[in-house]
């Protein structure tokens, strides 16, 4: 789906069809990539995938946005998510990137910006790019750029360090 016509479709809210054809090739993306996905829903992964990112996004708004989608993504009810994701225009351009390329926008700049996906095994930015959740609910994604960072701590559970899933 063309980029404009999906933010269309999540501005309107009232596009069952294109929206099911849109969550369909996402599942189909995942399903490519092997990231053994296909059960989630699409919205739930870009909501709790977006986390990470909403500091940066929304800056003093992030807080509280963050705090919104948590609610919903808690509930597993991904109308409740769409709502949320949709409140923000930032945010629906970060979820049309995200859809587009099954990972965020930021990550895939910088795979880019490496080499891409032809980099060297044991240089730059690893391929495909590790994918880390947390452990305990799954509901906080972070993608490990740098494989010298340390991985780091899931944000609503102190202590547990996020897990590469
Ligand atoms: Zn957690």
């Amino acid at each position: 789906m063309p980029h404009d016509a999906l933010l269309a479709t999540l501005r309107s809210g009232s596009e069952p069809l294109a929206m099911e054809e849109h969550r369909l090739r996402t599942t189909a993306w995942f399903w490519r990539k092997g990231l053994g996905m296909p059960s989630e829903n699409p919205l739930i992964e870009a909501g709790r995938t977006i986390r990470a990112f909403l500091p940066s996004i929304l800056d003093d708004r992030a807080e509280d946005f963050d705090r919104r989608l948590l609610v919903q993504l808690r509930e597993r009810n991904v109308s409740g998510v769409e709502d949320v994701l949709q409140s923000s225009p930032k945010v629906i351009d970060w979820v049309g990137d995200f859809t587009a390329h099954g990972i965020p926008p930021e990550v895939a700049l910088l795979a880019e910006r490496d080499g891409g996906y032809q980099a060297a095994p044991g240089r730059g930015i690893p391929s495909p790019v590790p994918r880390y959740e947390c452990p305990v609910d799954h509901l906080y994604v972070w993608y490990r750029v740098d494989p010298r960072e340390r991985v780091r701590e899931c944000p609503d559970h102190p202590g547990r360090l996020l897990v590469r899933v």
